[in-house]
């Protein structure tokens, strides 16, 4: 089936249980779906934008309504939807920094973070993470000392990860940010891979912003995210426009500068908006998730030689996992070298490992059916013993 003349119809999702670490919490619902057909077209949302003219008033579809339940929903105080999560990370950013400024990241952040200080001017500074692949309270302090020595000034903005994309490990956050606080440093939470996928309480963490990803964690098309914070940084990042043309003398009213005016005007939006009842659900049934994080873990720790990087039990299911004494020994002698681990595992209906990696390399069971969490695992020790490794 085609889209177009040169374009294939996407099928891996029909077709496959797909583990991709990016992809498994940004997969549409049903309800996305139909929302993407329906407001396919350019700027759908329009059609009742009234005064004041911005897309967080619009009422048909209830589009306003829906910035008021994200932020009652994250526990936060205001709301705007962006077009992935780093344009949350800009949009602040480029209201807190400026030129020269130090903006305290961690050993474990996201690239789209050093993107959005690097775009402000800023001059990122690294908590290290510890040997455990934790970023701890006592680090952060310790950055914010040595931060403090060598600008003479408190960082305007630190950001960590509520959970990293390395490692997939749960950072506590709370303590982070009772930390930052007693130096006046205000925190952004990236939530990319909590947001959506596991309850967040964004009052109880303490946090300032919270920033989440549509694409990545809500079941909502490419690029959607979210921005939340409180009213008292609201005021700031979320600032209407000043701007007068000289000579028009035309000025722009409510449009917000930090968000361009208008953000998600079709089926983005509307995507993120049908997914939301069943992504509130979801966080509800987060455990059963970890359970089938730790059933896939432990299939593929049964194959001797593997070894988990990621925290072990699982608290998330992103998981980083080390088979250079298992599945790359197998690799070193087969004749599809290191592609023989994802073409084995695609002959069991299985994507999203890389072909090719056999060696560290992440896999994430967001969102399968205990059905499916148990023909993953059989599947990677099935490859196993067909290739002579040895099953504990
Ligand atoms: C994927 C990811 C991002 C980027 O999210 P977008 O919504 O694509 O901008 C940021 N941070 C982390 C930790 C991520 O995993």
């Amino acid at each position: 089936m085609k889209c177009a003349v040169d374009i294939e119809a996407r099928d891996v999702e029909e077709m496959y249980i797909n583990i991709d670490p990016i992809q498994a919490g940004g997969r549409l619902t049903a309800e996305a779906m139909k929302a993407a057909i329906s407001f396919g077209d350019g700027y759908s949302v329009c059609d009742n934008c009234r005064n004041p003219p911005r897309l967080d008033y619009i009422r048909n579809p209830p589009i306003a309504q829906f910035h008021a339940d994200l932020a009652a929903w994250l526990n936060m105080d205001a709301v705007r939807v962006v077009p992935g999560a780093r344009r949350g990370f800009q949009a602040v950013a480029s209201t807190l920094v400026e030129k020269g400024d130090p903006v305290i990241l961690t050993g474990l952040a996201h690239y789209t973070e050093f993107m959005a200080v690097e775009a402000a001017g800023g001059i990122p500074r690294e908590i290290p993470k510890d040997e455990r692949n934790h970023i701890t309270a006592d680090a952060a302090a310790e950055k914010i000392e040595a931060v403090i020595r060598e600008f003479s000034r408190t960082p305007p903005l630190l950001f960590v990860d509520h959970v990293d994309y390395q490692f997939g490990n749960v950072h506590d956050i709370a303590g982070i940010i009772k930390v930052a606080h007693q130096y006046d440093v205000p925190v952004l939470v990236n939530g990319a891979y909590t947001v959506g996928i596991m309850p967040i309480d964004g009052k109880a963490l303490g946090a300032d912003f919270v920033v989440g990803s549509g694409h990545k964690s809500m079941a909502a098309p490419a690029p959607s995210g979210l921005l939340a914070t409180t009213n008292e940084h609201a005021e700031r990042v979320f600032r209407t426009t000043q701007a007068k043309g000289d000579v028009t003398g035309r000025t722009f009213g409510m449009k917000e500068v930090e968000m361009m005016g208008c953000t998600l005007m079709g089926v983005t939006v509307v995507g993120m908006m049908a997914s939301f009842p069943h992504v509130k659900e979801r966080v509800q049934r987060w455990e059963t998730e970890v359970a089938h994080s730790q059933a896939v873990t432990d299939a593929l720790l049964s194959i001797e030689g593997t070894k988990v990087l990621s925290d072990y039990p699982r608290k998330h299911t992103l998981t980083r996992i080390d088979t250079r004494e298992s599945f790359d020994k197998v690799a070193e002698r087969h004749k599809k070298r290191g592609f023989f681990l994802a073409s084995e595992v695609k002959k069991r209906g299985i994507t999203g490992v890389i072909p090719g990696s056999t060696k560290v390399w992440k896999y994430n069971t967001f969102g399968l059916t205990e059905k499916q969490i148990r023909h993953v695992g059989e599947s990677f020790i099935g490859a196993a013993r067909d290739n002579g490794l040895n099953i504990l």
